[in-house]
């Protein structure tokens, strides 16, 4: 199917300098499969970008973790996707359940967002996923189809974009989706991408999962066929890191 693993590792607001330093270190010294068959991407918060991406080996790379919806400007506060191609950073974490809870980040502003950012030239991990009240209320297809769609709306071209899934019942709060949780909304999001784009958009997109995932229980998941990757948050912080990064194989 040609769709390489994807690992991204989301540092959310955590790190000082020297622990950055360190995770970076552990990360460098690490025995992972080929960037043939991995790729790497690691998301420490604006401020540790240079240094992060500076000291990292050169098979992994580096996220930013949002940026603003359009061109820089009066927008006190905010880091323009102009910015982040300029220092170097190839990647950017878009659309993440945190940020659209607590920031009121809507469906068609995250939208907007991802199409201004490809439009910089950055790739984007769009992250998409329902609440559990929304899973018990049986919507949870409806919701991150609405949110996909808010997204292929703007974007012609999927070539740079990754679709991450994250329950937001399953971030942080170490319960998992089970991997038939998580194969059967990838699943609908492929044949969403099927039936909304082109055969070769759902084909070729890779669309991970994130949420409470680590060194455990990441093979399982892994396994499922259409789970290309994963969107770690806590487990990132740690050596287990390289755990999920050898579930790739
Ligand atoms: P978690 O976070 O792995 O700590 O659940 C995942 C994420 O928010 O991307």
């Amino acid at each position: 199917m040609g769709r390489k693993f994807f690992v991204g590792g989301n540092w959310k607001c955590n790190g000082t300098t020297e622990e950055v330093k360190k995770i970076v270190s552990t990360l460098n010294a690490a025995q992972v499969p080929s960037s043939d068959v991995v790729e790497v991407v690691v998301s420490p918060p604006f401020v540790f970008l240079p240094v992060v991406k500076s000291e990292l080996r050169a098979d992994f790379h580096v996220a930013a973790q949002n940026c603003w919806v359009k061109k820089g400007g009066a927008f006190t506060g905010e880091v323009s996707a102009e910015m982040l191609a300029n220092l170097g950073v190839p990647w950017v974490i878009l659309g993440h359940s945190e940020r659209r809870a607590l920031l009121n980040e809507s469906n068609e502003f995250v939208g907007d967002k991802v199409a201004y950012a490809l439009s910089q030239g950055l790739k984007v991990i769009a992250c998409v996923g329902e609440t559990l009240e929304q899973r018990e209320a049986g919507s949870t297809m409806d919701v991150v189809a609405a949110q996909t769609k808010a997204i292929a709306e703007r974007v012609s071209n999927w070539a740079n974009v990754v679709l991450a899934y994250e329950p937001v019942w399953a971030i942080g709060t170490g319960k998992v989706a089970t991997p038939a949780q998580a194969q059967e909304v990838h699943d609908g999001l492929r044949k969403w991408l099927q039936a909304n784009t082109s055969t070769e958009v759902a084909a070729s997109t890779r669309i991970i999962y994130g949420g409470s995932v680590n060194g455990a229980n990441c093979k399982e998941l892994a396994g499922q066929p259409d789970v290309d990757g994963f969107l770690v948050g806590g487990a990132s912080l740690k050596p287990e890191f390289i755990d999920i990064i050898k579930a790739a194989e």
